[in-house]
């Protein structure tokens, strides 16, 4: 009987992926970065954190979506946190289906493939490096967009804006960064 227990746990850790039985799974917490950059150009909508903004010149980030930098170095912190590539990969800017497309899509399909590996997206935290327009007003609409297109609450989504202090390409307004870290609870990780 005990011989038959064993044999089914060891099948068990096998089954995911740990080699002895001495490294018995357990829940893990792990951490990502994530960063992405676009310029700024004329005759685009500005998307951020899936909301649209107006720039006081009219102006947009240029992208083969809708260069939503903000979620894309989310989607790349929380890929990071899994151990996955980076989002040009799933998402090649040479697939013309995704031309044009909300990033926040680009959100759910990335908390799926984190859901798809036992993981449980902890919290998020980002900064968002912009000279213009003021990002202060929109903030907690980004937010609740966000943790609405990864499911988590929006308490677990953490965002912050700052200028360059008018110091290179961002500080002349060319373009707008993003940095982001992600914490990913990981089930049946073995060592
Ligand atoms: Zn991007």
């Amino acid at each position: 009987m005990m011989q038959s227990v064993k044999k089914l746990f060891s099948h068990f850790l096998q089954m995911i992926g740990c080699s002895s039985t001495k490294a018995l799974p357990r829940m893990v917490t792990r951490t990502g970065i994530g960063y992405d950059i676009h310029p700024l150009v004329f005759g685009r909508p500005l998307v951020l954190g899936g909301i649209r903004i107006t720039h006081p010149q009219g102006k947009g980030l240029l992208g083969h979506s809708d260069a939503d930098v903000l979620a894309h170095a989310i989607a790349d912190a929380l890929l990071g946190a899994a151990g996955k590539v980076d989002i040009g990969v799933y998402f090649p800017n040479t697939d013309a289906s995704i031309q044009n497309i909300s990033s926040l899509l680009i959100l759910e399909k990335v908390s799926e493939i984190i859901a798809a590996e036992g993981g449980v997206i902890i919290n998020i935290d980002a900064t968002l490096i912009a000279e213009e327009p003021k990002i202060g007003p929109y903030v907690d609409l980004m937010r609740s967009s966000i943790a609405g297109a990864l499911k988590i609450p929006v308490t677990a989504v953490g965002l912050k804006a700052t200028t360059n202090e008018g110091l290179g390409a961002i500080g002349r307004g060319e373009g707008i960064a993003a940095l982001a870290t992600a914490s990913v609870e990981m089930q049946y990780l073995c060592r």
